[in-house]
């Protein structure tokens, strides 16, 4: 399947992140419109079914997850991401409202903006594997949410030996001619958005989630794990500074 979710637009406020997600015509609309893709997604997540789910037929997720929207599922997938990343406090839910036409706009509590955005793409690509008809390897989520965690620690910078390098690493050298993605050539990403909430609004059209190849990125790394603490591999500078497990958000200011 083409890519399903398009990020349209990421705005960053003080509190919250707040993503304009548009469903591709082909993806499935409703939870319901693929039974066999939603069931993918529970049985590799069961926890969805216990979230809260307010402002929705049900209390829990568990309730109204055969049939609800893809992008509410998108907003759960995200949140259990983050709670597994034991970064987010207290996330516990989102919101997803219809916006438009296949529109709809999901909001985050945001502790972190790379966090949050992070995370939020590694559900669409979590979601595109299910509803592509799942098949191996099959998401690793503890896997992505390690190496959110890394992602997120190699931002803050660590040590000073680490952060020079992982600088140098981040940056999305392919596209950097265009000068317009989220540089995480700076820990100021991060910063910035809480010092002003400004420059970080209206991050748009972020796009080319479906170039990453799952089989690639799938790659179970055991090591995930042990390596947290330690600082990147040496041994392979791409691949030590962004953690395997996720997929790079590409977010257009
Ligand atoms: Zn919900």
């Amino acid at each position: 399947m083409a890519q399903m979710f398009d990020i349209r637009k990421v705005t960053i406020g003080p509190k919250n992140l707040e993503a304009i997600v548009e469903v591709a015509p082909s993806a499935p609309l409703m939870t319901s419109d693929d039974a066999e893709g939603t069931s993918l997604v529970l049985d590799l997540i069961p926890e969805l079914a216990d979230h809260i789910c307010l402002g929705d037929a049900s209390s829990h997720f568990g309730g109204v997850i055969e049939n609800t929207e893809l992008a509410h599922l998108l907003e759960h997938v995200t949140v259990e991401l983050l709670a597994r990343t034991d970064l987010a406090g207290d996330i516990s839910s989102g919101r997803t409202i219809e916006v438009g036409d296949r529109l709809y706009e999901i909001t985050f509590a945001c502790p972190d903006d790379v966090l949050v955005a992070a995370a939020l793409s590694s559900a669409v690509w979590i979601l595109q594997w299910a509803y592509s008809g799942g098949g191996d390897p099959q998401p690793d989520v503890d896997a992505i949410a390690s190496g959110l965690v890394g992602l997120v620690e190699s931002l803050d910078g660590g040590d000073a030996d680490q952060s020079e390098g992982a600088e140098e690493e981040l940056e999305f050298s392919d596209e950097a001619e265009e000068g317009a993605y989220l540089d995480p050539e700076s820990a100021e990403a991060a910063d910035l958005a809480g010092e002003d909430p400004e420059a970080f609004e209206e991050l748009e059209d972020a796009e080319d989630f479906e170039d990453q190849d799952p089989e690639e990125e799938l790659v179970e790394d055991p090591d995930a794990e042990a390596n947290q603490d330690d600082e990147p591999s040496q041994d392979d500078p791409r691949s030590g500074s962004w953690p395997e497990n996720v997929p790079r958000p590409r977010f257009v200011r």
